[in-house]
């Protein structure tokens, strides 16, 4: 029971394939209470029946771009819990027809509107979390190597999980000294709504399962036992870190399983 009694905000379950509802789960499992909100009504008929399987509270309609939204559910988690000791910020989203070929036709609009919904979130969401955390608490968000490196398809997203990388670094230098800690875990490619709106996702998570050290890709299991470690007190000297749980990948250079097969096999043969 690594999170018993703490009060943690979970955002950004869309079903039960998303990140964030496996990091819930795991969350309740090891005692802590959870918040649910969902983005838009389409999604309550997914969202409800999960929050109710652990007791989750606060499951109420929370766009990260409607300030009315965001302002009713920070009340009623006041009102009701009085503080709050998480939250996950688990929120992306960019058009789906800019998540394919060239970075440098991407549109201003979808430009601003994608890191809008998936940086500027993070700072938003994190000032209203933080004025709850009255004694401490921690942030997690969820991003991705491309926001490192140049990934084929993932084009402004990859520069929105930049903008996201730094956001993380800022708001921990801010929030430190209130015992706040913000943290993102770079979570290898794993199938899920968002994923699945990445050209060539499909081909992405069989490519990266060949690369990684470990020979596989990451699971839902591994990301959220890494978030119950950061949410948890055995976390307390951790902040401001871009923690890879991608099963080793980050840490390679030129595709290291394939140069073994090559090296193996010989040149002639490939
Ligand atoms: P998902 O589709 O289940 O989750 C994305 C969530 O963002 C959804 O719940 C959606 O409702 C929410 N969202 C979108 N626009 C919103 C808005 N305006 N207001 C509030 N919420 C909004 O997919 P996921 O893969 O679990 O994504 C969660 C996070 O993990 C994202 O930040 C994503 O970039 C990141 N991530 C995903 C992968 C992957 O391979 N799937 C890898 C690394 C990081």
């Amino acid at each position: 029971m690594l999170l018993k009694g703490k009060k943690i905000l979970i955002t950004g379950v869309a079903n039960d394939w998303s990140m964030a509802w496996g990091i819930a789960k795991r969350a309740h499992e090891e005692g802590a209470e959870i918040a649910m909100p969902y983005a838009m009504p389409a999604l309550e008929k997914r969202v409800r029946p999960l929050a109710e399987s652990i007791g989750a509270k606060f499951v109420q309609e929370c766009n990260v771009q409607n300030d009315e939204q965001l302002d009713s559910l920070f009340a009623n988690i006041e009102r009701e819990w009085g503080h709050l000791d998480g939250m996950l910020h688990a929120i992306a989203f960019s058009d789906k027809n800019e998540l394919m070929g060239r970075y440098a036709d991407t549109t201003r609009e979808n430009f601003k509107n994608t890191l809008d919904i998936s940086a500027y979130s993070l700072v938003d969401l994190t000032r209203r979390a933080s004025k709850l955390m009255d004694q401490g608490g921690s942030i997690v968000t969820l991003t991705y190597y491309g926001g490192e490196k140049a990934v084929p398809n993932y084009n402004v997203m990859g520069v929105a999980k930049s903008a996201l990388d730094s956001s993380v670094r800022y708001l921990a230098s801010d929030l430190g000294c209130d015992g706040i800690r913000v943290n993102a875990i770079s979570a290898g490619p794993i199938m899920t709504l968002a994923g699945s709106g990445v050209g060539g996702f499909k081909a992405m998570l069989r490519l990266n399962s060949e690369q990684t050290p470990l020979c596989r890709n990451m699971t839902l299991d591994d990301v959220s036992g890494a978030a119950v470690y950061l949410f948890s007190d055995l976390s307390s000297a951790v902040t401001g870190e871009i923690h890879h749980v991608d099963c080793g990948y980050s840490t390679t250079g030129m595709m290291p399983n394939r140069l073994k097969d090559i090296l193996l096999k010989g040149l002639d043969e490939q």
